[in-house]
């Protein structure tokens, strides 16, 4: 999927979380990083490297979520940062590995525990119009939740 598709069924993931909990500093970060890992695991085109390969499985999730998150960690000395930004950035890819599952190029999710090459072969994941269709529906699902919680902005 394009970059606009990853984005919207993130923050399609994201808006079902938002019932859970308020905007806070926390949950803002939460967001932040998941809307920026969604695209993350595409670095392997811009790299040359074999796709969705390395970058497309729950262990990469796992992995660079957890030192991505300890790093700012390190540097803030901020626990809340720490968990926040974990969850966020896991959050991110495993919905972007959800989103290529959905496309018709097979990849291995599971590795290395399972080397099985699967997808649901649904759409392919250059098709313009899912791309758009997910983009719009996660932004609308998401800014309509907002409204609906009618959450004050609590930066603390
Ligand atoms: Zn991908």
């Amino acid at each position: 999927m394009y970059a606009r598709g990853h984005i919207g069924l993130t923050l399609l993931i994201l808006s079902f979380f938002l019932k859970y909990f308020e905007i806070t500093e926390n949950s803002l970060t939460l967001i932040f990083f998941g809307i920026i890992f969604s695209t993350l695991p595409d670095v392997d085109l811009k790299y040359g490297f074999k796709h969705r390969n390395l970058t497309h499985n729950f262990f990469f999730a796992l992995f660079i979520s957890f030192i991505f998150s300890y790093a700012l960690y390190r540097a803030s000395n901020d626990p809340q940062l720490l968990i926040y930004s974990f969850l966020g950035s896991f959050i991110g890819v495993t919905s972007h590995i959800i989103g290529d599952l959905l496309t018709v190029m097979r990849f291995k999710p599971f590795w290395p525990l399972i080397r099985k090459e699967i997808s649901l072969g649904l759409f392919s994941s250059e098709n313009k119009l899912v791309n758009e269709f997910l983009f719009l529906l996660g932004l609308f699902s998401f800014f309509s939740r907002l409204v609906m919680l009618d959450n004050i902005i609590t930066l603390s």
